[in-house]
Formats: structure tokens, sequence, C-alpha cells
């Protein structure tokens, strides 16, 4: 195989570059952050329909580890890790699911909703943590002093990274909100072993704190500040238009917290693009709480500025966040794909999750994000009957169960529960049930 190159560039300034293999998670000298940029001639040697048939030929095929939806386009990814250091969990090749009867009630009919929750730990954050705790091994084999690798979360890295430690034998500490993450988000890095440190603070606050003990000891960081996951998230795009028969969306949808996978969805569509695979781009939507919506305001000013905020509770707790790490990166990406930012109220959310879960899903609130965006765009006619359109589901609807039966109990307070489901209460008698369900047939 030929020796396909990355390395680190500053997202401010093209000249500074660093080796990939050194422990960096931002410039330097501008102390902009970082992205891992390929050698995209060496890897235009090879044509579309080369690219096309290899990712073809190895997709979810027990191969390991090529069957995985990331290291199937390892080339594209980082090709530096050898083979012995990858830590897999069969990422990735998640269902592309065809919305046929929620897009008929919304008429648009080429609606798909890309399941990415569908994964080992029940987010996409699996995508990206693959490919850090892989480097994080070469890095450990090639002699570098890393003790442990840390994240703050709102609850889905921390479970990715914690399996993906446990998988390797590397030790993992997560810095978590204290209460306000789900009990699902919460069991995951306890059962797999993971030093867990519950502060009183917000996600926010969590992410000041383990940047300063990364500096502080020889602790790796796994934020998404670090490039490296940005490199395994971008697999969505690509494998999505594999999907597709490499054909392209005009639409793609997604929830945006600390905006890292708004970015990798943009890097990946460029990197087809800029290899032939793909002729045109879609548009992307970013879709945010109303509740943390830095992003929003600032679309709604052209991104001429951007303020964080100080994000409020919201049953999208994993967007929780007001002051994104990578906004500079996302919106350089949505200006790039004429992108559209929405928002989303609490009561919005839950009623868009509740509805589409009535047509076979079982979303996640994040996913409501988008799909309320999605129809609020329909609706102003931005986008089209006709149009073919991706909603990116980030997790499965399994992590959320506490609001989500909430949403159904009427438990939750300024939401509307109108797609209300309850369990009922029959007597132990045949004549009761069969009245009972005379009512519901
Ligand atoms: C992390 C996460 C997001 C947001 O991704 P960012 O890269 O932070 O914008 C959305 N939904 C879920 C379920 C997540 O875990």
């Amino acid at each position: 195989m030929d020796n396909f190159n990355c390395w680190y560039q500053s997202i401010e300034n093209s000249n500074n570059k660093y080796p990939i293999e050194e422990i960096l998670y931002r410039c330097p000298e501008t102390n902009s952050l970082l992205e891992v940029t390929h050698d995209l001639e060496a890897l235009a040697k090879y044509d579309s329909k080369y690219w096309k048939d290899l990712f073809d030929s190895r997709y979810r095929k027990q191969n390991w580890p090529y069957g995985s939806g990331v290291w199937g386009k390892k080339e594209w990814v980082v090709p530096f890790i050898k083979d012995e250091n990858i830590v897999s969990m069969y990422e990735g090749g998640t269902n592309l699911f065809w919305a046929e009867r929620y897009g008929a009630q919304v008429g648009v009919e080429d609606l798909w909703i890309k399941m990415c929750g569908n994964s080992h730990t029940g987010s996409f954050k699996d995508l990206g943590m693959t490919v850090l705790v892989s480097a994080v091994k070469q890095l450990i084999s090639n002699g570098k002093n890393i003790s442990a690798v840390a994240c703050a979360s709102t609850g889905d890295t921390s479970a990715a990274l914690s399996a993906y430690c446990a998988a390797a034998g590397i030790k993992s500490i997560v810095f978590l909100p204290k209460n306000k993450v789900s009990v699902a988000q919460l069991v995951q890095p306890l059962a797999n072993g993971a030093t867990v440190l519950s502060i009183d603070s917000d996600f926010d606050g969590c992410m000041k704190i383990v940047q300063k003990v990364c500096e502080e000891k020889n602790i790796y960081l796994a934020n998404s500040i670090n490039s490296l996951r940005i490199e395994g998230q971008k697999t969505i795009s690509i494998e999505l238009c594999q999907q597709f028969n490499w054909e392209i969306p005009d639409w793609v949808i997604i929830p945006g917290g600390n905006l890292g996978n708004i970015s990798a969805l943009g890097k990946g569509f460029l990197m087809l693009r800029d290899l032939g695979l793909i002729k045109k781009l879609p548009r992307l939507v970013c879709a945010q709480a109303e509740n943390a919506n830095p992003l929003y305001l600032s679309y709604l000013n052209n991104f001429e500025n951007f303020e964080s905020v100080k994000a409020k509770t919201t049953l999208a707790n994993a967007i929780q966040i007001g002051d994104p790490v990578s906004v500079k990166k996302a919106i350089k990406i949505l200006k790039e794909f004429d992108g559209i930012v929405e928002q989303a109220s609490e009561d919005e959310l839950a009623s868009s999750t509740a509805k589409v879960d009535l047509t076979g899903t079982f979303n996640c609130p994040h996913t409501g994000v988008a799909i309320t965006a999605f129809e609020k765009l329909v609706k102003k006619n931005v986008i089209k009957k006709n149009d073919k359109v991706v909603i990116i589901s980030t997790a499965h609807g399994l992590k959320f169960v506490d609001s989500k039966i909430d949403y159904h109990l009427g438990n939750l307070s300024d939401i509307s529960s109108t797609f209300s489901n309850l369990p009922i209460d029959v007597d132990n008698s045949i004549d009761k049930v069969l009245s009972v369900l005379d009512k519901h047939l």
C-alpha cells in the first residue's frame, strides 16, 4: 500500500503544520484548533472508481478491522495507524432508514434517517473514539508517556471513551456534570471501569477543568477539540453516500452542540468531492436546542460575530453547550455548504421525537431537535417536496428512557404530551380485556 500521509494543520494558518504522531490539541503558534490534513495528491493517484470499489469491497465484511465503517476508509481517515494498534468494535455500518410513513405525513417522500446511535455504546461518538483510542495505543507503543485518557462529557463521549479504553486496556477518566446525564449514560463508564468524576458544574465547566488537568498531568485529552475524532466522524458522510450508491442527498440535517460533528460531516463531503467521488455538495443544516443556541444566534447575524451563551437545561442534554469548542470549524463549513441553522424549543423537540417514534423509530431528543428543524424548513418551503433529505440521528433512544417516559406520563412541565401513550391497567379477566380492546380497535 502507498504511503498515504496526513499531518496536523492550524485552521487559521495553513503554513503551520505538525507531525501527526505528536501530542497536540491546538496550534502552538496561533493557539487555534488543528485539523488533520491529508495528502490529497497521493490519494488522487487512484481514481474515484478505485476508491468506491475498495470501500464497497470492505463494507460490513468480517475482514477485521476493515468491515468497520471507519476502518474500511482507513486511507482517508488515519493511514498512519498500524493495524495491530487499532481498537475497533465494528463501528459505523448503521442503518439508513427510509422514513416512509413519517415522510408521507410531511409530504417529503425521499426522507431518510441515518441511525448513528445503533452502535456499540449507542451514539455516533464511537466513530471518533475508535480513531482516538487507536492513536493513543500507537503513541504508547511508540514510547510516549501517557498514563490515562480523559474527557469532559455530556454523557455519550464518556461512554464511548470508557468502552474503547477498556477494550484496549488503557485507563480512562471522565468528568461529568453532576445530575445532568441520564442513568444510561452514567452507567456505561461505571461498568467499563472508568474513573468517574461527578463535578458540581455544567459541561462547559467540566471542559475547563479537564483541559487544565491534561496540561498538568501526562493525561491525553479526548474531547472533540482533539481533531483525530473528527476524522472518524467524517465517515458518516462517506458512508451515507455509499449507502445511496454514491448519490448525494440535497440536505443533511444534524443536531449540534460542541459543533465537532457538523464540522466532521462537512469535511467528509469535501473530501468526497475533492477526490471525485461526488460532483456537488448537499446543503447542511445544524439544529440547536433553543436553550443552548449560540450558533443559531450567530447565524441570525450572518455569522458576523459569535458570542457564547449560558446554556439552559434541555432534554437534549448532549447538546446543552453554550461555549462550543469547534465553532470556528462549524461556521467555516456552514458557509461552504450554504448552510442553515435552526432551533427547537423544548416542546417542539419533545413533540417531534414522540411523533416520529409513532412511525417506527425510537429517537433520542437530539434527533427530535433535527426533526423539528426539518419540519420548519419544509413549512418555509426551503426544503422542497421532491428533495432528498437525510436526518442524522445521533444516539439511541434507549439512552434517554427517563425523559421519554416522563413525556408519556405528562411529567414534563411546559411540555404538552400530545402524543402520549400510557399503559392501561386491566383486571385479570378475559371479558374486561375484550371490552378494553373494543375501544382501541
Ligand atoms: C455529542 C452529541 C451531539 C452533538 O455533537 P457535537 O459534535 O457536540 O455538536 C448530538 N447528539 C448526541 C446524542 C451527542 O452525543
